[in-house]
């Protein structure tokens, strides 16, 4: 079966609607048919600031999520990226053959550095490099992932090709795997930004672990336009498009079926029947991770099995690194 690692960063108190259509939903599809290596991406967390005891809270209800939403830990490896040294030590390998300049193009830095210029941090700036390394370590073929992550897999990429060809073949070049109709949900309050954890204003995020009033709340206050029609235009109706969007994936209908049901009706309508469709939806993943969290033993007796797997096939990626590079064998 061919490899698969993806992950998502512990760094809310849960993951939103866009981390669940745009990549988790991808990684049940995937289980099946790839050998999986799902990552709690927790040395990435850390590029802005967490508070401690944060961090281990919401590092927990993150694997809870994964599992409530259908991550089958007996399929898939369901492991902490703190767990497995070689990420940490491949990342510094391809800190080396990574160019200043190539760093610097990489968008996400760009948008996250401009909301929080004072704790920009150097780890912030060398992420992408990380994540290249956690692919690269499980010699995957694919990286399902949302549309902001295009850019950074495209530097892993990158990073694979030209140490294969520097070193000798090494690592296995991955493809994205980035589903059009889902790739990006926006921020309710601010259709022109996707929505995201680490968002300044929650107002326009829906988490999976809202209680369903809030999520109710949240929709019908999502920010339209003053037009009033309908219908499917990102680029003059972004928040009516956004949420034609999640209709049509959570509802499993065409948008364009969701237009012609909709004709003619108001905005109102079609938030409280998206409402119903997302509480739907969210609703038993969020009893099930509540279930989950009443037993951290079990959670953490799956994150040891995976982590000595993972470790595994990463310590054999890396052992061969460290070997091409040059580094002197420990005996
Ligand atoms: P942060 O703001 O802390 O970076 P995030 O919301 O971007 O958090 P990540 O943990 O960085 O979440 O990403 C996890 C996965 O979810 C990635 O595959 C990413 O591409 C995907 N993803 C994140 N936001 C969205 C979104 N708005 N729509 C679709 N996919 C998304
Ligand atoms: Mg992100």
């Amino acid at each position: 079966k061919p490899r698969l690692l993806s992950g998502m960063q512990p760094s809310a108190e849960s993951l939103h609607l866009g981390n669940y259509v745009g990549a988790l939903l991808s990684w049940l599809n995937l289980q099946e048919s790839h050998e999986a290596f799902y990552m709690l991406a927790d040395l990435h967390a850390i590029t802005v600031p967490q508070h401690p005891a944060e961090l281990r809270e919401n590092s927990r209800r993150t694997v809870a999520q994964y599992i409530a939403a259908g991550i089958d830990p007996a399929r898939s490896t369901l492991f902490v990226q703190s767990h497995v040294p070689a990420h940490a030590e491949l990342a510094w390998v391809l800190n080396t053959i990574t160019g200043f300049g190539e760093a610097a193009r990489m968008t996400q830095f760009k948008d996250k550095s401009a909301k929080n210029a004072d704790s920009t941090s150097v780890g912030l700036f060398t992420y992408p490099i990380l994540q290249a390394g956690d692919i690269l370590l499980y010699q995957a073929a694919e990286v399902p992932v949302g549309e902001d992550q295009r850019q950074h897999i495209e530097l892993t990429r990158d990073l694979a090709n030209r140490f294969n060809s520097r070193f000798g073949d090494t690592f296995a070049v991955p493809e994205p795997y980035i589903l059009k109709s889902t790739a990006k949900l926006y921020d309710l309050q601010n259709p022109g930004s996707k929505m995201s954890k680490s968002a300044e204003s929650k107002a326009g995020v829906i988490w999976m672990l809202d209680e369903p009033s809030v999520t109710k709340k949240k929709i019908m206050r999502a920010v339209t336009d003053a037009d009033g029609g309908i219908v499917y235009d990102p680029e003059n109706k972004a928040g009516v498009s956004n949420l034609l969007t999640i209709f049509s994936v959570l509802g499993g209908q065409s948008i364009a079926s969701l237009e012609s049901e909709f004709a003619g009706r108001g905005y109102g309508d079609l938030k409280k029947a998206l409402a119903d469709v997302v509480i739907e939806m969210v609703e038993p993943i969020r009893a099930r991770t509540l279930e989950l969290l009443d037993d951290p033993a079990e959670l953490d007796r799956i994150l040891a099995a995976a982590a000595d797997r993972a470790n595994e096939v990463a310590e054999q990626t890396l052992d061969t690194v460290y070997d091409r590079v040059g580094f002197l064998r420990r005996q």
